[in-house]
């Protein structure tokens, strides 16, 4: 069954080394001619390393993959996906503060996907808990996703 799979993005795609999150990086971002990325402050942006695999093969394998992020700086974290390469995967965005769960409606709307269609990945519980509570499959992350999260996540809903 086709599902769609939602992620966050800081701590659970990428992580701002010393920064928690990227509304605290300092633009413009550039990526340097190794495919590094920083901010003007002379962080280090890095996505997990299991990420950019895990995306190609849920996208080749058929599946619609989808972003919820909480984040106070948009417009960074839509810069940190077309540096990293990885925009083309997301067919649906929903990048903004707030609850996750209205982020979660708004997906649905736009998907016409039911709650219980979906999966979800993040690393805070804060987020777990809200999105979990309208039916979706959330999945808690920790040291960034990784193949294992999302094994597990599928054997958890019979799928593997
Ligand atoms: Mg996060």
């Amino acid at each position: 069954m086709a599902r769609l799979f939602v992620f966050d993005l800081d701590l659970t795609l990428w992580h701002c080394g010393r920064r928690l999150w990227c509304d605290q990086l300092t633009p413009p971002l550039s990526r340097n001619s190794d495919g590094r990325v920083f901010a003007a402050c002379r962080t280090e942006v890095h996505l997990y390393p299991e990420v950019p695999g895990i995306l190609e093969d849920l996208h080749a394998s058929g599946h619609r993959l989808a972003l919820a992020s909480r984040t106070d700086a948009p417009e960074i974290a839509r810069e940190l996906l077309r540096l990293f390469g990885i925009d083309g995967f997301f067919a649906h965005r929903q990048i903004y503060p707030g609850d996750k769960s209205s982020h979660f409606h708004a997906l649905q709307e736009e998907t016409g996907t039911p709650f219980g269609e979906m999966m979800f990945f993040d690393d805070e519980p804060r987020n777990i808990h809200s999105v979990a509570r309208l039916g979706v499959a959330a999945h808690l992350v920790s040291g960034g996703l990784t193949r294992e999260h999302l094994e597990r996540a599928l054997a958890g809903a019979g799928e593997a």
